[in-house]
């Protein structure tokens, strides 16, 4: 068991996720170096950098898509490690949205969504409807239930990926570069979704280089350099600070 004492922050709040010098290699590859971070409950962090500096494997190995080395990573209790029931809980407790949305082409949005809860929240399948057209009404798409994924936009597809994993009940939800993949026209309607799911509260961490939902909506933003936490900060001091050449370079380059 681990015996990290997670910091209560004066607002009373806990971490949902403390990472705690999280390595991972590929081969020899050090992928993640020493990473550690407090998610906090109701916090939004984005994450920033470079393609390569290991902003996916991170998230990844919050849902146990990829195993860590060595360190310690717990969620809302729960250390992943090799117990395969710990790891069932909480792939329950942590949603994740991919940047190619990665939706079951042969299931209607209804079904798509449904699927999970009924199979691992032993929900029946009217109870499943009714979670999945509340939240189809939430991200815009009501009028959508019984369409195939390929009868949709991008940024459809993409909010029924977001309402899928939230039929889940996450405690907390990860995005990879949720909208890289989509139009620009597309952009604004998922990223509208994401700052409502942030208003209600839900605790996420973002990867993305939108820097205006950055700025309007995360709490925190972590600068990720070849695997390690470079900096991090709110976003009105991280933008605000010209201070490191590094990621002011790198602002310029995606700005
Ligand atoms: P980012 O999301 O920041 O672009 P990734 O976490 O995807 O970075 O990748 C970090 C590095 O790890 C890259 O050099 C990538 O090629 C490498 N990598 C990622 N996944 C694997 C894998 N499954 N096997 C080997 N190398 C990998
Ligand atoms: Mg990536």
């Amino acid at each position: 068991m681990t015996t990290l004492q997670p910091p209560v922050r004066a607002d009373g709040k806990l971490p949902l996720i403390t990472a705690d010098k999280v390595n991972k290699h590929f081969g020899q590859f050090h992928v993640i170096r020493d990473v550690s971070s407090h998610f906090y409950q109701g916090e939004v962090t984005v994450i920033i950098g470079a393609s390569g500096s290991g902003k996916s494997t991170f998230l990844r190995m919050l849902n146990r898509l990829e195993t860590h080395d060595s360190g310690t990573i717990v969620i809302d209790g729960i250390e992943l490690n090799h117990n395969l029931k710990n790891i069932d809980a909480v792939r329950r407790e942590v949603g994740m949205v991919f940047q190619s949305f990665n939706l079951f082409p042969h299931l209607t949005v209804l079904d798509n969504i449904t699927l999970a809860p009924r199979r691992l929240r032993n929900m029946t399948r009217a109870q499943a409807n009714v979670v999945a057209m509340d939240l189809l009404g939430k991200v815009g798409l009501a009028e959508h239930a019984h369409k195939y994924p390929h009868q949709m936009s991008g940024g459809q597809q993409q909010r029924v990926a977001i309402a899928r994993s939230l039929a889940m009940q996450p405690k907390v939800m990860l995005f990879d570069e949720p909208t890289s993949a989509l139009d620009p026209e597309m952009i604004k309607e998922v990223l509208d979704v994401m700052k409502d799911l942030a208003r209600s509260g839900m605790t996420m961490i973002v990867v993305t280089h939108e820097m205006g939902f950055a700025r309007e909506v995360a709490d925190r933003v972590i600068f990720f350099e070849k695997g390690q936490i470079l900096h991090e900060a709110p976003p009105e001091e991280f933008f605000g600070e010209c201070g490191n050449e590094r990621i002011s370079a790198f602002l310029g380059k995606i700005g």
